[in-house]
């Protein structure tokens, strides 16, 4: 069977408010169709069902998110632009956006709103969950770092009933440290700045290290939840990684050995 190749997600965050309303005023003329879902504000330049099970399901991923990282609710809305057509959006990417790397879906954060850009193709359930979780954190924790971002998103892609295992990442991973290619290493990830320049590799790891830390018991899941309530406060303090090597002697044996048992 061919292995699914992911397309990488891409994060923006622009600090150009000015620039930004003039923008929103030719955008909305583009998405004709718009409904608001509880959190959720969707555009669209097609009909979207307002009862679509992807909606549903992206509104109930509000209270998924909060109930496993242990983070309140917000209200802050995120909108979600969506293009019928794969054309279209890659259009609308280059005038918008222009300069930064095409991806098949986007999250932008300005100073004014939080926004998904995606086309409903092939993977728009997978991509949208990725996205608008991308969302929900950002609504709630500032200052998420990118590695963590992109993990906790990567586990939330998913769909439900899963339990957050993604397994083109096990598989990858699992290749590429059978090749002696890769091995677990919480610092290096931590060390990444530029969502750009994150390899699929870089993305997997990130999710291997949240899927530890919520899925493979021993109390590991509060490890993450304390340090997301700290990230929230405006409290830095210690690295994750810091955090776990208190905690654990073998922190990246333990996430290798969690890996292999789901092969
Ligand atoms: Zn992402």
């Amino acid at each position: 069977m061919q292995k699914q190749q992911k397309t990488l997600c891409l994060i923006l965050s622009i600090a150009c408010a000015g620039c930004q309303s003039l923008q929103l005023t030719k955008q909305s003329a583009q998405f004709q169709h718009r409904f608001v879902r509880e959190q959720l504000v969707l555009h669209s330049d097609f009909p979207l069902p307002e009862q679509h099970r992807l909606v549903e399901e992206l509104a109930l991923q509000r209270e998924r998110l909060s109930e496993k990282l242990l983070l309140p609710p917000t209200d802050e809305p995120i909108h979600i632009y969506l293009f019928a057509e794969g054309a279209s959006y890659y259009d609308f990417l280059n005038q918008r956006f222009p300069g930064f790397p095409a991806r098949r879906a986007i999250f932008v954060e300005t100073d004014i709103e939080l926004s998904v850009y995606a086309h409903w193709g092939d993977h728009v359930a997978e991509d949208l969950r990725h996205e608008v979780a991308h969302g929900y954190l950002h609504a709630s924790v500032p200052n998420l770092p990118l590695w963590l971002d992109e993990g906790l998103a990567e586990y939330f892609e998913v769909g439900r009933g899963l339990r957050g295992v993604n397994q083109p990442h096990v598989e990858l991973l699992a290749a590429q440290a059978n090749l002696a290619n890769w091995k677990p290493d919480l610092l290096r990830l931590e060390q990444l700045t530029s969502a750009a320049e994150m390899t699929q590799q870089d993305y997997a790891e990130a999710w291997a290290w949240v899927h530890y830390l919520l899925e493979s018991g021993d109390d590991k899941a509060n490890l993450l939840t304390d340090y997301l309530a700290d990230l929230r406060q405006g409290v830095a303090g210690e690295t994750l990684s810091a955090r776990l090597k208190k905690r654990l002697a073998g922190p990246e044996l333990a996430m290798a050995e969690h890996l292999q048992m789901l092969r």
